[in-house]
């Protein structure tokens, strides 16, 4: 490896020792673009890997808000604005209890290189609170959702940072930010969020982009190796926005998701949880009811559920993590490889632990694609949402939908390219990386590299 790239990695691993999902992506993306800087000494010169590790600006504030029973509570909020050289900072927000300052910031140095690769004017951010909405009445999550805008209003705008949903986040709760930041700001500027409501500037396909985007990356990837999405079963992750994209895209394609997950286990359903449109709905009503279990599918469609276990043992065509960061370990990664899946595509942000990543691109035989790459989608189409609100337009789902088609296509075409002109082949994780690496730094070192 680049002895620089190297010395990058170790100064920030020791810098950020207590932050280990930061030091994981920071490894993993910088030691994909060694050959880039290998080629390019003028980024050494100008010290631009150390720059680039470090958020533009990162901050926290305090949110109380009190209950159905009148008690009080306080949880800390953050917004990460990583890196604005290509754009304004955008990505989502994430109410979940184990939100820190580690999984922020790691969520926000993907997001400026996923951001990248969609060829849209987007910056990287990340937000959140370590706020566990599981169980919360509505009245709850709104009073919790007003007073985090009331903290949060002042530092984003539609030319200062985006933001959207992610875990814990979807319509409801970016209906009650958006509706707060209206009334503090007391201006109609609905393009400081994406992923809003359709009577209020949200974009058709919005809801499903992420998942029908992994599902045209797969399509990509499937015609690169003279093969077709229909009939092929798929092992998915999660039951929530993602994973439901997921199933309805596949049900259209005519594939199968044969799993999904929770944090109580997994369920295997052979006919397919996108054979029937009731089972696929039913997954809007599983994560409406704020339970957070899987079981309720075996249970109301009489398939296998396996307390605490994860999906990866499955025999499948392609395996799809969708639910979240470090879902599948070493043990899996060995599980999968053993069972000859050839496909393996990453759809929630850094789903695999950095050993078990280098361990299943190892195998001869298997086709690992990354998750910035195939969930940007979501993104992606979060870029067409702001393009839609400063027109004051609205595309039709079919005009949105052509061009997550397009973009998806461009984002694996340009990673091949990206990895052949190092001469790496097929390698769709590099490929992603180099490209999406490649249009930043050049941003940042134009910009006169502050
Ligand atoms: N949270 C999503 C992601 O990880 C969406 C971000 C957005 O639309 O801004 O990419």
């Amino acid at each position: 490896m680049n002895a620089y790239v190297s010395s990058v990695i170790e100064y920030v691993k020791k810098k950020y020792a207590t932050e280990p999902e930061f030091c994981q992506t920071v490894e993993e993306v910088l030691s994909s673009i060694s050959p880039v800087v290998d080629a390019h000494p003028e980024y050494e010169k100008v010290d631009l890997l150390t720059r680039m590790v470090e958020p533009e600006r990162m901050f926290t504030f305090r949110v109380v808000w009190c209950d159905d029973a009148g008690q009080w509570h306080t949880n800390t909020g953050y917004r990460c604005q990583f890196n604005g050289a290509i754009g304004p900072y955008k990505g989502g927000i994430r109410f979940q209890a184990n939100v820190n300052p580690s999984i922020i910031k790691f969520l926000g140095f993907e997001q400026t290189f996923k951001n990248s690769l969609t060829g849209l004017p987007m910056g990287g951010g990340k937000g959140g609170a370590d706020f566990d909405p599981t169980g919360k009445s509505d009245a709850e999550i709104m009073r919790f959702c007003q007073s985090f805008m009331t903290a949060l209003y002042r530092y984003i705008g539609p030319d200062v940072d985006v933001p959207a949903g992610d875990m814990g986040v979807a319509g409801r709760e970016i209906g009650y930010l958006f509706g707060q930041y209206r009334r503090l700001k007391g201006a109609w500027e609905n393009g400081a969020f994406t992923g809003k409501g359709f009577t209020f500037g949200g974009s058709l396909i919005r809801p499903e982009a992420t998942g029908f985007g992994a599902m045209y990356y797969l399509q990509e990837v499937l015609r690169h190796e003279g093969e077709e999405v229909k009939g092929k079963t798929i092992a998915c992750a999660g039951f929530g926005n993602v994973t439901w994209g997921i199933c309805k895209k596949a049900r259209d394609l005519g594939a199968k998701v044969v799993t999904l997950s929770g944090p109580d286990g997994y369920i295997y359903d052979p006919d397919g949880v996108s054979s029937s449109e009731e089972k696929i709905d039913y997954l809007v009503e599983m994560r409406n009811s704020g339970r957070n279990r899987v079981q309720d599918y075996a249970d109301k469609f009489g398939v296998e559920f396996h307390a605490g276990e994860k999906p990866w043992g499955v025999k499948v065509d392609v395996v799809m993590p969708s639910a979240m960061q470090n879902d599948v370990h070493m043990e899996h990664a060995q599980q999968i490889a053993a069972n000859g899946i050839k496909y393996y595509i990453e759809v929630a942000n850094m789903p695999t632990t950095n050993d078990a990543l280098q361990y299943l691109m190892g195998q001869k035989n298997m086709i690992v694609a990354p998750s910035k790459a195939v969930n940007a989608g979501g993104v992606a189409v979060s870029g067409l949402e702001m393009s839609q609100n400063s027109e004051r337009l609205v595309w039709t789902a079919a005009e949105v939908d052509e061009k997550l088609q397009g973009i998806m296509k461009n984002i694996h075409d340009m990673s091949v390219a990206a990895a052949e002109e190092y001469g790496l082949g097929y390698n769709l994780v590099a490929g992603a990386n180099i490209a999406a690496f490649k249009k930043v730094a050049t941003a940042m070192v134009e910009q006169g590299c502050f």
